[in-house]
């Protein structure tokens, strides 16, 4: 699904980012990418949701090369392939649940009874089919990232990229966003949690550490 050889990221004024980095994401896994702040997360996120390119090495997202793709392509790549789930939910505050998670769909040429449809079973999926017609600030932050998740899943992406979830939520309603993400997972769905909960890391099936940008799995 996504596979990182030697990847080394510097940024403008010669911040290594990330040192030769290595590993790779099977379909229907969840992986944690975990460290503390500054160890590379952000960076791997921007590399693994093909938002950025390496400096060296490659990065495969489903066999293409980033690194190689002009900037179209790799926006086309990116919306086909990814979704992504932010810690700030990211949600447009005057539309209603349904709506935003039907706007996830705007470029892929349905029609807006399609797109509704999708989305109503989208939100069904993470238990939110008596929110539908709520708007954000009507909505608790746990239901606000359950519908930032729909958004992210109504498309049925390759690859769902979670960055700190859980980041803005008190204990219970992290515990039921992380719930969601393991049922995705379960229903067969890759899905990469960036994180430095310890907590939330200690319940995936695999992790990979991040230390000063560089990577020791266990
Ligand atoms: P994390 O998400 O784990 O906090 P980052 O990937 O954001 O880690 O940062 C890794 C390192 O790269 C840090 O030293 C950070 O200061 C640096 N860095 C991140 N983004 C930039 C940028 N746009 N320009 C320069 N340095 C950056």
């Amino acid at each position: 699904m996504i596979r990182m050889s030697e990847v080394g990221k510097v940024y403008p004024g010669g911040v290594a980012a990330l040192t030769s980095v290595t590993m790779r994401v099977d379909a229907g896994e969840l992986v944690g990418i975990v460290g503390p702040s500054g160890s590379g997360k952000s960076t791997m996120l921007h590399l693994l949701g093909a938002l950025d390119r390496p400096s060296t090495g490659a990065v495969h997202i489903l066999g293409h090369d980033v690194g190689a793709l002009p900037d179209r392509s790799l926006a086309a790549l990116r919306s086909r392939t990814i979704g992504f789930v932010f810690q700030q939910f990211h949600l447009a505050p005057g539309m209603s649940a349904l709506d935003n998670v039907a706007d996830g769909l705007l470029y892929r040429g349905l029609r807006r009874r399609d797109r509704r449809e999708r989305a109503e079973h989208a939100l069904q999926r993470v238990g939110l089919h008596h929110r539908l017609r709520h708007r954000p600030h009507e909505m608790s932050g746990g239901e606000r990232q359950r519908v930032a998740i729909a958004r992210a899943i109504v498309g049925e992406p390759a690859v769902l990229l979670a960055d700190e979830p859980t980041g803005n939520l008190d204990s219970v309603a992290g515990a039921a966003v992380m719930e969601i993400l393991h049922g995705l997972h379960a229903a067969g769905s890759t899905v990469v949690i960036i994180t430095h909960d310890r907590e939330i890391a200690a319940g995936l099936p695999r992790c990979l550490h991040m230390r000063d940008g560089r990577l020791a799995e266990s």
